[in-house]
């Protein structure tokens, strides 16, 4: 087996080596059939047991209710800024006869994207709250108190979307938003599934791309509450100014169609197939999220030690625990921590090319020993350029 590495890259990300390792003998020949994942049908009964098996093990371990489904889709976590616009707006206008407001908290670089993609794609957008706001630099790093947020008329909102954590800017909120009450929440955790436990009761939608913590790229995965796949018929939607959605994008059809409508990467939902099947094994989400939070803990009072050199810009509180980002202090030594670091076998940990600096990703296929190595580093680099 490869040697697990010590690789803190923010996406596509580490997944554990076992699961690589069965799914790269997967794609040669799987179960035996002489021919490998990907190239058996989308709907042959192996690939259907890959789906289904996918799906059930996301539904035991965020203990999903029968209230809403799972299923699997293309257009990784940018696809669901634009599908979301389409079918949440198509589904409130079946409940309502009405055009919906939708309402977005902007907190990070990818809940500015799906902003900007709703309103490209002609929702009546409200910004809840733009963090940027909030910091003595215009950026973002932290997320605005409660009492500032702006909420739509609940009567008249489609939906409530947030980021829960937000990848570059390192900023994950420390708990579920309160929304107005009988308000659709919909919320990106492209970069924190599967880090915590949930209580998926809460959501309208939760989705993401899925790779970063739970598998790679090609697929992405949507828990939806069924309420809301039924959309008002096409007539309706253009008297309401309403975009029809595309087929291969359309929640219900994806769902009638067993997450196989259109040709689904069955070795990218093997992936996460098998990455789910492990954390089951490993005791599910209770046990993952304290790992996270040891980690995490870890690596920041490390960072918090070394304050003259190390610079942190998250607010404390929004801290994310999946991606910690940072700056140093000094000429030229964060390539020096770059390459020190790198030298010692631990890679991946240059900051998004947007705002630069180190970034730590903290998910779940990055081990406790690995984390505890990367910790040592940054003490060591702190005693030796402080
Ligand atoms: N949302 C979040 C939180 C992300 O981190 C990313 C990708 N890094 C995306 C959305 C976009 O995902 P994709 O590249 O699959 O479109």
């Amino acid at each position: 087996t490869r040697p697990h590495p010590n690789y803190y890259g923010a996406g596509p990300a580490l997944l554990p080596s076992e699961v690589i390792e069965d799914a790269a003998a997967g794609m040669v020949n799987y179960q035996g059939l002489g021919i490998g994942l990907g190239e058996i049908s989308h709907r042959s009964g192996q690939a259907t047991e890959i789906i289904n098996g996918a799906k059930n093990n996301l539904k035991q371990l965020l203990d999903v209710p029968d209230t809403h489904e799972v299923f699997f889709a293309q257009g990784g976590g940018s696809g669901g800024f634009a599908a979301i616009v389409y079918n949440l707006l198509g589904a409130y206008a079946k409940e309502t006869g009405k055009k919906g407001k939708v309402d977005y908290f902007i907190t990070g670089d990818w809940s500015k994207k799906a902003t900007d993609e709703a309103i490209k794609l002609g929702a009546d957008v409200n910004v809840v709250s733009d963090s940027r706001k909030f910091t003595d630099n215009g950026k973002f790093g932290v997320i605005a108190p409660q009492d500032t947020w702006t909420f739509s008329d609940p009567k008249d909102t489609a939906y409530v979307y947030y980021c829960d954590n937000e990848t570059v800017a390192g900023v994950e909120f420390p708990e579920t938003p309160k929304i107005p009450e009988g308000v659709e929440l919909v919320a990106d955790m492209s970069s924190n599934i599967l880090s915590k436990v949930l209580d998926v009761s809460k959501f309208g939608l939760i989705f993401g791309g899925a790779q970063k913590n739970i598998g790679i790229a090609g697929v992405s995965f949507y828990i939806i509450k069924k309420s809301l796949l039924p959309k008002a018929d096409v007539a309706t939607l253009r008297k309401l100014d309403i975009a029809v959605t595309p087929s291969f994008m359309d929640f219900e059809i994806i769902v009638k169609n067993n997450s196989a409508y259109n040709t689904v990467s069955i070795p990218a939902v093997y992936v996460v197939e098998k990455v789910s099947e492990q954390l089951i094994k490993k005791g599910g989400l209770k046990v993952q999220q304290k790992e996270a939070e040891e980690k995490a803990a870890s690596l920041y009072a490390a960072l918090d030690a070394h304050k003259k050199l190390y610079n942190l810009p998250v607010a404390v509180a929004d801290r994310s625990k999946m991606n910690i980002v940072f700056t140093i202090h000094g000429e030229g030594l964060e390539d020096k921590f770059l390459k020190e670091a790198a030298a010692k076998g631990l890679t991946g940990l240059k900051g998004h090319r947007s705002v630069g600096g180190i970034r730590i990703s903290n998910y779940n296929a990055v081990t406790v020993q690995s984390a505890e190595l990367l910790k040592d580093f940054i003490n060591e680099f702190a005693k030796q350029n402080e």
